[in-house]
């Protein structure tokens, strides 16, 4: 069966006729043609493709699982309509199929355009994308929660691990460098030293008559005397210099490029600053107010291993001439490989001094 439909505007048709099959193939979506019973004149590529096949000449009510009674209503109330009414009606499968129909007056006999929307499987894959978007969401979401807690755990890990080499290099009471970060760094030094030919100076200094002192003022005033000769130290050496608490009451001192006299020079300053520090010792005979001895080494290093107890016990003999020659004073010796110390220099005791 062939259709002409008469395009115009206004009253006045215009001669301009179109194949009725032609007009529906230029719509993208699926689109048919039929007369007031339901039967299907025309069809194009994309209708034939929805229904799975031509369904040319067969009716409306084989194609649809719509209750016949319904589409009785519909189709006089399409044949009439001027303009596109929609309507749903119920695919074999279940699915719900929305339409637009208008009566074709202009054609003989009078048809029935059908309009039919894939927008309800469109919808079911917008509904999809929409969830696997959500999903998709809910994973990154997730993702960045782990990343933000993994970052979390390696800032505590790094401030764990900054405590952790901290407590391992420092002295709990004092917060002095220890005994095994000076002996790291002396072996350094040592090198340096060896390379630039330049002397360095290793000063062990012990807290006169500790003991009295502890048993006078008690284990926690002894602490915390400790603490301020730990500072006071400190406050006099230079910024390269080391100050480590070695064990107990002795404190070592490591000066870099530290000649003979820039030692004397720096253990005097120390010596000067605890004796203006007057902290009250009454029961120590040297004097009223805490001493300290100190024993210095001086040593000019060599490409070889850092010879460290070798050095440490050159200063620990000075210390002990300082402590054997009456205390409250520093004794100097310097050390060389072969032969061992080589001199010695006792510091003036300060009442020896001239005033
Ligand atoms: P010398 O002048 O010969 O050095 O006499 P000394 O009493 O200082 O030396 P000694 O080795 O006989 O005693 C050292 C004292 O230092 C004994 C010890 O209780 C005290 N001491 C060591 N470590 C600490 C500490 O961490 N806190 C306190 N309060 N005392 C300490
Ligand atoms: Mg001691
Ligand atoms: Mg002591």
């Amino acid at each position: 069966m062939k259709s002409f439909i008469a395009v115009g505007s206004g009253s006045k048709m215009s001669d301009f006729t179109l194949d009725i099959n032609t007009w529906i193939d230029l719509f993208p979506e699926p689109m048919l043609a039929m007369n007031a019973q339901g039967n299907i004149v025309a069809i194009n590529p994309s209708g034939r493709e929805f229904f799975g096949g031509s369904v040319l000449n067969r009716n409306l009510r084989e194609l649809v699982a719509t209750p016949p009674e319904k589409l009785n209503k519909w189709l006089p109330l399409w044949q009439q309509a001027t303009q596109m009414v929609p309507g749903t009606l119920q695919g074999h499968q279940g699915q719900k199929i929305e339409v637009q129909a208008v009566g074709i007056h202009r054609c003989q006999p009078p048809l029935i355009l059908l309009r039919l929307f894939r927008q309800p499987r469109l919808l079911g894959q917008f509904i999809i994308q929409r969830q696997q978007f959500e999903q998709l969401q809910q994973q990154m979401a997730r993702q960045t929660a782990l990343i933000v807690e993994l970052q979390q755990q390696q800032k505590q890990l790094e401030a764990e691990n900054h405590y952790l080499q901290q407590i391992s290099q420092q002295d709990s009471l004092t917060k002095l460098a220890n005994r095994r970060t000076f002996e790291s760094r002396l072996r350094l030094v040592w090198q340096e030293a060896a390379a630039t030919h330049t002397p360095l100076a290793i000063v062990l200094l012990d807290i006169d008559h500790f003991k009295d002192y502890n048993d006078t003022y008690g284990h926690l005033a002894g602490d915390r005397a400790l603490q301020r000769v730990a500072y006071a130290i400190k406050s006099q050496v230079r910024a390269t210099d080391l100050v480590a608490r070695y064990g107990g009451e002795e404190f070592v001192l490591l000066l870099s490029q530290a000649h003979h006299d820039a030692a004397i020079c720096i253990l005097e300053r120390i010596f000067n600053h605890i004796r203006s520090l007057e902290i009250p010792h009454a029961s120590s005979p040297v004097k009223p107010y805490l001493t300290l001895s100190a024993g210095i080494c001086i040593a000019t290093a060599t490409p070889r291993d850092c010879p460290i107890s070798e050095l440490i016990a050159t200063a620990d003999a000075a210390l002990y001439e300082a402590k054997r020659s009456g205390r409250d004073r520093y004794v100097l010796q310097t050390y060389a490989w072969i032969s061992g110390p080589i001199s010695q220099e006792i510091s003036p005791c300060p009442s020896e001094k001239a005033p």
